[in-house]
C-alpha cells in the first residue's frame, strides 16, 4: 500500500517537495521464547494462538526466579501480557496472594481493569480485580478491600489511604505483587515524591509481613536500572530487547517552510486526505486541540473520508464509538492531541503524522507506535515547528530513528520533600531511630522542633494539629498549592513559582490539549480562575533572572573553562508578558508580581581568561546566544522541557570575576537537571554546537537562537560568537581532535 507513495505525491498539484528527505527503520523479526507458566494461562495462550516474545518469557522467569524487574521495550510490543502472567500465575498458585497496580491515570487504570478482567474470566480465576481511588463507589468500597486480590490505584489515591493501612491489612500481609506501570510518568520533583511514597508503601508492607516482587513498565528510556533504583529503592533486572518482531518504518521529514503560501496546519490537512483517500489509515498528532480540530475539519473539506478528532475528557462511550470505528476500519484518520498516545487500545494503523516534535523521543515514537499492524510496513511523516529542537531533528535523522532515548531523572536530595514524607510515615507506623539514616535523624529531629514529631519509646510519632498527608502535595515542594479552576472545575494544582509564570493574569494557558485564559491570579488565596477559549494567540511570561552562588559542588577544569556545579539562589523578577501570534509577538503587557525568589542547584560555566577573540561589544550576546542553544538541547539528553531550565549569562559574573553561562533548574530546591547535564554536558554542548552552527541563518533565528521565553527579547545575541564558545565547550580535551 505504501509503494509509489512518494510518486502519487508528486503529482498532486499542491506539493511542493516539502519531502526533504526519507529514512527506513529496517524491520526485525520476532523472536520466541518460552517460559514456565501454570496450566490456565498455557491453555489460554494456546486458545489465543499466542506465542511468547523473547522479552515477556525473561520477565516472567525473572518474577519466577524472585527477581524485581523493570520492562522498557516499545509500544505494543505486548509489556502489559508480559507482567500480567507471572503476576496472575503467582495469584493463581497461591489462593491469598495479592497484587496492587499502581497507573498514573486513572483511565489507564480503567482500561488495564478491563484487561484483568478478561484474563480471569478466560483462565477461571477469582481475583475480583477493581480500581480503587476518588471515584470509587462507597458502597462497593468495603466489598473491595474484603474481597479483591487485585486493586488498581494511583499514587494521589495511595497517598491518602496508606493512613488507614489496617483496613488494608488482607491485602498488605499477602502483597505478592506491585506492578507500576507507564513509569517514566514518575520523573523529576513528581518522580522523587513518588520514590519516597513507595517507600513508606513498603514499609507497611514490610510490617504486615508482605513479600512483594516490583515489575515496573516504562517507555524506552536511557537508564532503565537507575531509574528504577531512584523509584523503587530496589535493584530490578532490566529487560529492553524488543523481541515482537516488527515491520519497516519508513520516515518522511516534511518541511513546511518550503511552502511559506499555506500554514503548517493546511499543508497537514492536504497531506491527511492524500494518505486516507489511498486507503492509508492515518493518526495525526497535534499539540493543541484547536489545531487537532483545525485538520481534521479542514481535511473533511478537502475531500478526506471518515476523519474524526480526539482528545482528553471525551466521555467514555465517545472513546469507544470511536475506538471501536478505528479499530474496524469505518474510521479511516483520526487527529489527535496526545491523549491518544499511551494505553488506549486502537489496533495498529498504517501511517502517523506528527504535528510538531512532542518534546521528548519518548513521546515520538511512542506516538510512532501507533502506526504499524504486525510486521507490516508502516509510515512516519514528521513535520517540525520552527524552534531548536524541532528543526535539528529533522536535519538529524540518525538522531531521530537512532537508539537514543533519553535518561529519567529522580531527584532524592530535598530536605523539605524527605521531612514531609518522613512526617507521614511517622503519622503512618512509629519510625524506630535505628531505622532512620543520620540525614533522616537530623530532619526527624527537626520535625521534633517543630512539634510535627514527638520521640516515643515506640518511635518518632506524628503530632501535628493537621493531618500529615493534606501537608504534603506529591504535586510539588513548597508545600504551597495554586488550584486552578474553571468554573467550579478543578483543572490541576501547581506550585506558586509555575503559577506566576505560566498562570498570571492574562495568559493563555494549556491544559490536557485545551485551552484557557487565566482571569484572575490570587497567590495569597492560592487560587487560579481561568474560562475556556480559544484565542489564536499564545503568551509568555517576560523574566529576569539573577544568580547568586551559596555553594560549588564540583568543578571540572578544562583548558579554557571550567564547569562547575553547586547551589545558588534565584531572584527572579516579572517584567510582563508578550503575546505572540504566528511566532510573532502583538503586543507588551505589563505584569505586576511579586518577585520570586529561591535555592535551586545550577551548573555553571566560567572562562577564567576571558575569550579573547571575542570583541567586547559582542561577549554577552554571544554568551547570551550559548546559554539559548544549550537550554534548547538539554530535552535531547534528559526527560524535561526546556522551561524546565532558566538560564544567565554575565560578562563578568560578580562573584566568579570571569565571562559566566549560569544554567538552574527552574524549581525550588532543584529538580536534579543540572546534575544530569553536568554528567553529559559534553554531549550537550555537542548537540548544541551542531545546531548552530548547521543553521543556515547568519543572525540566528527561531530555528537556532531564538527563544520566545527570553526575558531580554533575544537581546543581545551574536552568533558567531555562539558558535565560537559552543565549540569550545564541545571539544573534549581527552578526545584527540582526529577522532571528532
Ligand atoms: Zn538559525
Ligand atoms: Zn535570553
Amino acid at each position: 500500500m505504501l509503494d509509489g507513495l512518494v510518486g502519487d505525491l508528486e503529482r498532486s498539484a499542491w506539493y511542493r517537495g516539502q519531502i526533504a528527505h526519507t529514512a527506513n527503520r529496517p524491520g526485525s523479526t520476532a523472536q520466541h521464547a518460552t517460559a514456565t507458566i501454570s496450566a490456565p494461562f498455557r491453555d489460554e495462550l494456546d486458545r489465543r494462538g499466542i506465542e511468547l516474545y523473547r522479552h515477556q518469557a525473561d520477565v516472567i522467569e525473572a518474577f519466577r526466579n524472585g527477581k524485581d524487574a523493570i520492562i522498557t521495550t516499545p509500544t505494543a510490543s505486548g509489556k502489559t501480557l508480559a507482567f500480567n502472567l507471572p503476576v496472575l500465575a503467582a495469584l493463581h498458585d497461591d489462593p491469598k496472594a495479592c497484587a496492587l497496580y499502581l497507573y498514573p491515570l486513572k483511565a489507564l487504570a480503567n482500561d488495564q481493569l478491563q484487561k484483568l478482567v478478561a484474563l480471569e474470566a478466560a483462565c477461571d480465576l477469582q481475583l475480583a480485580p477493581a480500581t480503587y481511588d476518588g471515584d470509587t463507589p462507597t458502597s462497593s468500597r468495603a466489598r473491595i478491600k474484603r474481597t479483591s486480590r487485585i486493586v488498581l490505584t494511583n499514587p494521589h489515591a495511595l497517598h491518602q489511604y496508606l493512613p488507614w493501612h489496617h483496613q488494608w491489612a488482607r491485602i498488605l500481609s499477602h502483597l505478592r505483587a506491585v506492578v507500576i506501570d507507564e513509569a517514566h510518568h514518575y520523573r523529576g520533583v513528581y518522580g522523587s515524591n513518588v520514590a519516597f511514597l513507595l517507600r513508606r508503601l513498603f514499609r507497611i508492607v514490610d510490617h504486615y509481613g508482605g513479600k512483594p516482587q516490583v515489575i515496573l513498565s516504562s517507555a524506552s528510556i536511557a537508564n532503565p536500572e537507575t531509574f528504577a533504583r531512584a523509584l523503587i529503592g530496589r535493584d530490578a533486572t532490566s529487560i529492553n530487547e524488543d523481541g515482537s518482531g516488527r515491520g519497516e518504518k519508513r520516515v518522511w521529514f516534511w518541511d513546511p517552510l518550503v511552502d511559506p503560501t499555506r500554514s503548517v496546519t493546511s499543508q497537514v490537512a492536504s497531506l491527511l486526505s492524500f494518505l486516507t483517500g489511498r486507503g492509508i489509515q492515518t493518526i495525526c498528532f497535534t499539540r493543541t486541540r484547536a489545531s487537532a480540530e483545525l485538520i481534521a475539519q479542514s481535511a473533511s473539506q478537502d475531500g478526506a473520508p471518515e476523519i474524526a478528532s480526539y482528545r482528553a475528557g471525551y466521555l467514555p462511550e465517545e472513546r469507544r464509538s470511536l475506538e471501536h470505528g478505528l479499530r474496524d476500519g469505518t474510521i479511516r484518520g483520526v487527529v489527535s492531541t496526545t491523549a491518544l498516545e499511551a494505553g488506549i487500545d486502537i489496533g495498529g494503523l498504517d501511517a502517523a503524522i506528527l504535528v510538531g516534535f512532542p518534546g521528548s523521543l519518548l513521546s515520538a515514537w511512542q506516538q510512532a507506535g501507533r502506526a504499524g499492524r504486525g510486521t507490516a510496513p508502516s509510515l512516519l511523516v514528521f513535520v517540525p515547528f520552527e524552534n531548536p529542537l524541532d528543526r535539528y531533528f529533522f536535519s538529524h535523522p540518525d538522531d531521530f530513528l537512532g537508539r537514543t532515548r533519553e535518561r529519567l531523572v529522580v531527584p532524592l536530595g530535598h530536605p523539605r520533600q524527605q521531612a514531609g514524607h518522613l512526617a507521614c510515615a511517622a503519622a503512618e507506623l512509629p519510625l524506630p531511630e535505628a531505622e532512620l539514616t543520620p540525614e533522616e535523624t537530623e530532619l526527624a529531629a527537626g520535625l521534633c522542633a517543630q512539634g510535627l514529631l514527638a520521640s516515643t519509646p515506640r518511635g518518632y510519632v506524628y503530632r501535628g494539629l493537621r493531618r500529615a498527608h493534606e501537608i504534603v502535595s506529591l504535586d510539588d515542594l513548597s508545600g504551597e498549592t495554586i488550584r486552578m479552576v474553571c468554573g467550579d472545575r478543578l483543572l490541576e494544582t501547581m506550585d506558586p513559582v509555575r503559577a506566576r509564570r505560566d498562570a498570571f493574569p492574562g495568559a493563555v494557558y494549556l491544559h490536557r490539549g485545551e485551552t484557557y485564559i487565566v482571569d484572575r491570579l490570587d497567590l495569597d488565596e492560592g487560587l487560579v480562575v481561568v474560562r475556556k477559549d480559544k484565542p489564536d494567540y499564545y503568551t509568555t511570561s517576560l523574566r529576569a533572572s539573577e544568580v547568586e552562588i551559596l555553594a560549588r559542588e564540583e568543578i571540572q577544569s578544562h583548558a579554557h573553562h571550567a564547569l562547575e556545579i553547586g547551589r545558588v539562589r534565584v531572584t527572579e523578577s516579572f517584567l510582563g508578558y508578550k503575546t505572540i501570534h504566528a511566532d510573532r509577538t502583538v503586543a507588551v503587557h505589563p505584569l505586576d508580581l511579586p518577585l520570586h525568589i529561591f535555592e535551586t542547584d545550577a551548573l555553571w560555566i566560567a572562562f577564567p581568561e576571558g575569550l579573547t577573540d571575542l570583541t567586547p561589544e559582542h561577549l554577552l550576546g554571544s554568551l547570551h546566544g550559548a546559554e539559548h542553544a544549550l537550554i534548547a538541547m538539554a530535552p535531547i539528553l534528559v526527560l524535561c522541557d526546556a522551561t524546565d531550565l532558566g538560564g544567565v549569562s554575565a560578562p563578568l559574573h560578580p562573584q566568579i570575576g570571569a565571562p559566566t553561562i549560569v544554567l538552574f533548574d527552574d524549581a525550588s530546591e532543584g529538580s536534579g537537571l543540572s546534575f544530569a547535564l553536568f554528567e553529559a554536558f559534553d554531549r550537550l554542548a555537542e548537540r548544541a554546537h551542531t545546531l548552530v552552527r548547521d543553521c543556515p541563518c547568519t543572525l540566528g533565528c527561531p530555528s537556532c537562537l531564538l527563544s520566545p521565553r527570553c526575558g531580554s527579547q533575544n537581546e543581545p545575541l551574536y552568533k558567531p560568537g555562539a558558535i565560537r564558545i559552543l565549540e569550545l565547550l564541545a571539544r573534549n580535551p581527552e578526545t584527540p581532535e582526529a577522532v571528532r
